[in-house]
């Protein structure tokens, strides 16, 4: 049977591809400095194994023979997934010359470790040649894939299958409509909401038990994930039975370990509840960066920034917590968490800026890709975007255009996902209580099953059996929408600020 050989051969590429994750998971929570070099090898090394397995001739034969077994099949089974999801990566793959594919990975890997450096250093030029490099790798990736209309297309579809950028385009002029008045109405407002308590001293020992209860309470499995810690707060998986999420922490304000342990935990609930029988196959992950998003988001704000959540958990912060938040009341800690003000750096930005600043990073990767713009000439253009999107300059490029991780590690084109995550957020979160009005009155109760068993039904089980499109529609019932993540933000800073 060409399928059980085409499974077999499968199930190696993703071993492959898993151990490389493992030895990138180390290089971003435990590898020293030093190790950058040889990591950047071996890592080079496995890419090397993973594209030989998937471009084989063998596998071409493989796929063609085992398309003909599940031609009879229902198109939502198992086996005939795994063989649609099988032809797309064999065709992605094979447009891809082997030696491209281990110098992006060998450079990308050292291009970590200088981007550190350069970002410690507020030092954009020390990060310059190897941004170039990347930039330049990624022509010659995208000119091997080749593009509809741009070559940002196929830089995105990359990362969310079958979305153009024409589309995210549409999506965010219709956005920027919106929020422009909102952030101005809250602009006006400002005074009405004080988060000065969040800045105090919070001991770390004390931050971290507090997530880890709150993240287990949603129902992210410790016996099955562990948390690390790293300078850039991400989430990956070697199996759906051996997730690692990862937090930093601030002693004297409680946001980013707070909160971007909850968003991770939402990123491994996901990759935790796909089928058992799907793990160990290339269908064992979440289908796209935009749907994994609108997981981590769903368990950061709407479930972890509601008032709902904080009348359940406030007290227990508060007796963790006594010199920072004694006679601290649960509503005025509640609009803390929720104050708007434009900031620098993206993942510290409350939901109503946070989408200004992905379209800034949108915009200049467009423009690098469509030659427009010189990578010398970068910090200049991004601090001038800023500037008109969220009116302020940032101080330095730390605070600025060397703040993320993403450039380093060639993720070019995956920004706009994370506003696509934003939107299908609350889609999704609709839907779940459009079938269970209850969810709420649970959360507010510390109770999540419902919610939780609905995410695991509907989209976590299924993995990458269906394109980022299907399940939206299969689930939502339409498409990536505006209009639900409009309505509400609006009804939430309406009654935050009084507007
Ligand atoms: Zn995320």
């Amino acid at each position: 049977m060409s399928l059980d050989e085409l499974k077999a051969r499968l199930s190696e590429l993703n071993n492959v591809n898993r151990a490389a994750a493992i030895l990138g998971w180390d290089q971003q929570t435990m590898m020293p400095p030093g190790g950058a070099e040889a990591r950047a090898r071996q890592l080079g090394t496995l890419s090397k194994i993973a594209h030989e397995i998937q471009t084989a001739d063998e596998t071409g034969r493989l796929i063609e023979d085992a398309k003909k077994e599940v031609a009879g099949m229902d198109y939502e089974s198992d086996d005939a997934a795994l063989v649609r999801a099988a032809e797309y990566d064999y065709e992605q793959a094979t447009k891809l010359p082997t030696d491209l594919v281990v110098a992006i990975m060998e450079t990308t890997t050292l291009a970590h470790e200088v981007w550190v450096e350069a970002r410690a250093n507020n030092d954009f030029e020390h990060f310059r040649p190897m941004l170039e490099k990347i930039f330049d790798l990624t022509h010659q990736m995208v000119e091997c894939f080749g593009y509809k209309e741009v070559p940002y297309d196929a830089l995105l579809d990359q990362y969310e299958r079958g979305m153009p950028t024409r589309e995210v385009k549409r999506l965010f002029d219709e956005l920027k409509q919106e929020l422009v008045p909102l952030v101005k109405a809250i602009a006006e407002n400002q005074d009405a909401v004080d988060d000065s308590v969040l800045h105090r001293s919070y001991p770390i020992d004390k931050q971290r038990e507090f997530g880890e209860k709150v993240v287990s309470a949603y129902g992210f499995d410790f016996k099955r994930g562990r948390q690390d810690l790293a300078v850039h707060p991400f989430c990956t998986h070697f199996s759906a039975n051996d997730v690692r999420i990862t937090t930093r922490f601030d002693p004297n304000w409680i946001n980013p370990a707070l909160f971007g342990t909850m968003h991770e935990s939402g990123h491994g609930m996901y990759e935790q509840g796909i089928a058992q029988n799907l793990d160990n196959s290339i269908l064992g992950s979440g289908t796209s960066l935009g749907v994994h998003e609108s997981q981590s988001r769903m368990w950061e704000n709407i479930v972890g920034r509601s008032r709902g959540f904080w009348g359940h958990f406030y007290p227990e912060l508060q007796a963790l917590f006594p010199d920072a938040l004694n006679g601290v009341t649960v509503d005025t800690f509640y609009k803390a968490i929720n104050k708007s003000y434009p900031s620098f750096i993206r993942v510290e930005a409350d939901e109503v800026t946070y989408n200004l600043h992905i379209m800034v990073r949108f915009e200049l990767e467009q423009a690098i890709m469509n030659g427009e713009l010189a990578i010398k000439d970068l910090p200049a253009a991004w601090n001038a975007k800023f500037e008109d999107y969220l009116g302020i300059v940032p101080p330095n490029d730390a605070q600025g255009v060397l703040q993320d991780v993403h450039w380093s590690s060639g993720l070019i084109g995956y920004f706009p996902t994370y506003s696509l995550g934003n939107l299908l957020s609350v889609q999704f979160y609709d839907k779940a209580v459009q079938e269970h009005p209850e969810i709420p009155n649970e959360i507010a109760r510390g109770k999540f099953d419902t919610l939780l068993n609905w995410l695991r039904v509907n989209i976590h089980q299924h993995g990458r059996k269906f394109t980022p499109q299907e399940l939206v529609q299969h689930v939502t019932g339409t498409s990536i929408q505006t209009g639900p993540f409009m309505r509400y933000l609006t009804e939430k800073y309406t009654d935050i600020y009084n507007l």
